[in-house]
């Protein structure tokens, strides 16, 4: 058996970086066959070196010649930009297109894979978030899987193997609540990114781990369930579970329930959904109930995590609202890193969005692109016009 071809679009993030490291532990599996990256030059150098794959591609052009030129003595074709990426995917010899790389970035390298009939791994969920109704028929037209990796989506995944996904009555996806959990809106308007940057159970790239901090993450992965196990909006409840160690469950119409459970290790989610519908041995740390005595459970805090509910009332509006506020979020998170907002005004600019930008009730893919170019500019406005806080 030839090993799987895995192109990677984000391989030196978090998630990159980590399907790397399950890819070099099953070799006999897994080749990388296409690493990228936005701008990290050097790690993209590195990481070609020691897997050598077909094609390195840098987004950043100016970038290019850096990369050529340490990879010269090597069998590696670097290419770059976006369109590269967008083209590359498609190319013949690839299995499995693992979408790692963060934000709206990812949609159309996506789209072009499904057409070209690749199975997708998907890291990724603003895709789904933005067009899912795009994704899941194109992959349903084209015969293509689309593999969770996100944790609380691999973990329904797993629990519904050998079920009927008309025999679900709800789904739970757990939120560890992040390091506010507990916090009001007054402490939330104080927090810096120092603070919001440090998450208490998983590493991450920052934009998720923002996202993660003000909730909005689990808003954005009950849109993504909705597109990936074809859910209504009232059969997705959010549960705050602090351990991190039931990653969600499914409840059945007989009432029975789900769960999948493990030490928070985004390498099992990534690795599951290479080998689907395969598991394979590992040597990841085991859970041991022993050391876990209280696994507690909380409702979310909604009027504090604002985020959550404005993710919920875009799903209920559907058409292009999904799309708004995911482009909303993409700058307010940027601008919070950068200090040019505070926390809670992240959600009144999403807020804003949701409010002004024209609602559009069956996008295409043109009107996505749009919608998306819109609301950014008019969300960099409303940063731009903000009262400066003392
Ligand atoms: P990181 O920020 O760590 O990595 C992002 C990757 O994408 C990097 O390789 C980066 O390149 C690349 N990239 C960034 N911007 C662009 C762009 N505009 N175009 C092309 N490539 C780009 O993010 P994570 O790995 O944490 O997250 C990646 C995705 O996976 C996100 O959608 C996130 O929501 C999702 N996810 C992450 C989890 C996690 O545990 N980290 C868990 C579940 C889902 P460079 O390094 O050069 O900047
Ligand atoms: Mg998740």
């Amino acid at each position: 058996n030839t090993p799987k071809s895995i192109a990677i679009l984000g391989s030196t993030g978090s998630i990159g970086t980590q399907t790397l490291e399950v890819i070099k532990d099953n070799q006999q599996l897994f080749r990388a066959f296409m690493l990228t990256a936005h701008s990290n030059a050097y790690l993209l150098i590195q990481q070609a070196i020691e897997f050598v794959p077909e094609y390195a591609i840098i987004c950043d052009e100016s970038k290019y010649q850096e990369v050529k030129s340490a990879l010269a003595h090597l069998p590696v074709k670097v290419m770059a930009g976006h369109q590269a990426i967008k083209d590359m995917v498609t190319h013949p010899e690839i299995d499995v297109v693992l979408t790692a790389m963060v934000g709206f970035a990812g949609l159309e390298p996506t789209i072009n894979a499904i057409k070209a009939g690749k199975d997708i791994a998907l890291a990724n969920k603003e895709t789904l978030v933005v067009a899912g109704e795009l994704i899941t028929s194109l992959a349903k037209e084209n015969g293509v899987n689309i593999l969770p990796v996100d944790s609380e989506h691999s973990a329904i995944f797993q629990c519904l193997v050998g079920e009927q996904n008309n025999s679900i009555e709800k789904i739970i996806l757990t939120a560890s609540g992040g390091p506010f959990r507990g916090r009001d809106r007054d402490y939330l308007a104080t927090v810096t990114r120092e603070h919001a940057l440090k998450h208490p159970n998983w590493v991450m790239g920052a934009k998720i781990t923002i996202d993660s901090a003000s909730l909005m993450n689990k808003g954005l992965e009950v849109i993504e369930a909705k597109w990936l196990f074809d859910l209504k909006a009232e059969q997705i409840e959010v549960i705050v579970h602090p351990q991190s160690i039931i990653h969600s469950l499914v409840q059945f119409e007989d009432g029975s329930i789900k769960a999948q459970m493990g030490l928070p290790d985004m390498k099992l989610p990534i690795q599951y959904a290479l080998t689907y519908p395969n598991r394979i041995k590992t040597s990841f740390k085991r859970f041991n109930f022993i050391d876990y005595p209280h696994l507690t459970f909380e409702k979310p805090d909604m009027h504090t995590f604002r985020n959550l509910g404005l993710a919920f009332r875009a799903l209920e509006n559907g058409g292009n609202m999904p799309c708004i506020i995911n482009a909303a979020n993409e700058v307010a998170v940027d601008a919070f890193l950068k200090n040019e907002t505070g926390f809670t005004d992240m959600s009144d600019i999403i807020e804003s969005c949701m409010q002004q930008i024209i609602f559009l009730e069956s996008p295409s893919l043109s009107d996505y692109l749009n919608t998306d170019k819109e609301t950014r500019i008019f969300a960099q406005n409303l940063i731009q016009n903000m009262p400066l806080k003392a």
